[in-house]
């Protein structure tokens, strides 16, 4: 019968529609006129429910020619994701209730023996690799400094310190790296860690006057992944004892990786040694993503939930939503919630209308005005200074960086921006944002000005 009724829906179905959602149906058995079909995942399940299900039932009781009920499951072998392979059992370790609080964790870190799984301890996150990991100008040199790292750790870049602006891809490409090192070493002794927990961490030792067990499992590691290092900052104690780790790592040329949402030299409270044992390997910003990344993003990430984006619709999303990955993931779950929902195709005005609140903060967020002021309040400038004809140096450099900010974070075109700074010709708009792109590219300096600026507009 699945046969029969899976080539007779792909007839009726538009091609996409029947590889996104029929094709990865499987029929599971037909008992006391009860047939019951699988769906890979809960989205697919809910989705197939709504849209085809009284099809599919017509369909069945043609064939048996009598009523036959149709129900649909989740696909008891399919759901990698849905059901997690049981944790397997670690002697010794029996006090740890995972999703506990740290106090166990830290314990369990500490006392387990050298033949637990390593992939457990490691608190890496299989999914976070470089293969779904989409590359554009905003990560290329970063996603290369990782890739450079995985391939010889401890002795290209040591620390390698990455930066960037929230939801933006950091703990995506440091679980990618000890994915990595894990494949091409599985008995490496890796951990990843946030840096709230390592602050606690670091208090529980301190309260259990554990730092000796504490020192030997962090200063025996091949590789250590902190995330979100910013959080050390006016923590002196965690400070203290993470430079004695990264010394300690260094010197047995065990690889360390870094993350932060900014430069090293700017994050407050953090001890200058620390700052400049950062500064020592190499350090990498991570970009808000451009246009064609976004879309990149968008298209992908649509692909693997089994629905289809057309281009137009991931332009338009990618050209609203400017800010970061997670906010393009927030927005596709709304869409595909949305048009399941409604039961409706996915096109422009579905977007629009699942969407509707984003979209619209988006575009009170960031006018013109708002980057006049920012940038003015930036260079300490008056912000008449941006539409005034005067061009000392001090003044028309803010000008041309608040002319590219615009080009880049607004929809306005060129002569529309040039109207906004004084009536200026599009021209020197044009002049200004290649400028300052070429600026950007050549000069750190540069650049990191601009991200302090983008950030601020975005929020
Ligand atoms: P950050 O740590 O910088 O705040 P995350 O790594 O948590 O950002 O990324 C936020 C979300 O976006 C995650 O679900 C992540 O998998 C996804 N993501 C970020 N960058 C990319 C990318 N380049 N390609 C695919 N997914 C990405
Ligand atoms: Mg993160």
């Amino acid at each position: 019968f699945w046969q029969a009724c899976s080539s007779q829906l792909e007839q009726e179905l538009p091609p996409q529609q029947y590889s996104a959602w029929i094709k990865s149906l499987v029929p599971l058995s037909f008992e006391e006129g009860k047939l019951s079909i699988a769906a890979p995942n809960r989205f697919k399940l809910d989705w197939v429910k709504a849209q085809f299900a009284n099809r599919i039932s017509e369909l069945a009781n043609q064939y048996w020619d009598e009523e036959v009920e149709v129900v649909f499951v989740l696909d008891p072998r399919g759901g990698k994701k849905a059901a997690p392979a049981p944790m397997p059992t670690r002697p010794g370790v029996d006090g740890e209730i995972p999703g506990s609080n740290s106090a166990p964790e830290i314990q369990a870190e500490v006392v387990a023996p050298e033949a637990s799984p390593r992939r457990d301890l490691s608190r890496i996150n299989v999914e976070l690799t470089f293969d779904s990991f989409v590359t554009g100008k905003a990560n290329q040199l970063a996603r290369a400094a990782a890739i450079q790292v995985a391939n010889n750790p401890g002795v290209s870049y040591n620390p390698l310190f990455l930066y960037g602006g929230v939801g933006l891809g950091k703990t995506h490409l440091i679980h990618a790296i000890g994915n990595q090192i894990l494949v091409d070493n599985p008995n490496a002794k890796i951990r990843y860690i946030h840096a709230e927990q390592y602050v606690r961490d670091v208090v529980t030792a301190y309260q259990r006057k554990g730092f000796d067990e504490f020192k030997r499992y962090y200063h025996s590691l091949d590789l250590l992944l902190i995330d979100d290092i910013q959080f050390f900052g006016g923590k002196s104690r965690t400070q203290e004892e993470f430079f004695y780790a990264f010394e300690a790592l260094i010197a047995a040329k065990k690889q360390i990786i870094i993350t932060s949402d900014t430069y090293p030299k700017e994050i407050t409270g953090m001890d200058d040694r620390l700052i400049s044992r950062f500064d020592s390997g190499l350090t990498v910003a991570i970009e808000p993503p451009e246009l064609e990344m976004r879309v990149a993003i968008l298209l992908k990430k649509a692909h693997s939930e089994g629905v289809h984006f057309s281009d137009d619709v991931a332009f338009f999303v990618a050209k609203h939503l400017r800010s970061n990955v997670r906010e393009l993931e927030g927005a596709l779950r709304k869409i595909l919630a949305y048009s399941r929902f409604h039961g409706k195709e996915i096109t422009i005005d579905v977007v629009k209308e699942a969407l509707k609140d984003l979209l619209s903060v988006q575009n009170r967020q960031i006018s013109v005005e708002n980057i006049q002021k920012t940038v003015a309040d930036f260079f300490n400038i008056k912000v008449a200074d941006m539409y005034s004809k005067k061009r000392p140096a001090n003044i028309a450099r803010p000008r041309q960086i608040a002319m590219y900010l615009a080009k880049e974070l607004t929809q306005k075109s060129l002569p529309e921006i040039g109207e906004l700074f004084g009536g200026r010709d599009h021209t020197t708009v044009l002049h200004a944002v290649r400028k300052i792109t070429a600026d950007r590219s050549k000069n750190p300096e540069c650049n990191h000005e601009l991200h302090v600026l983008e950030q601020t507009l975005k929020g």
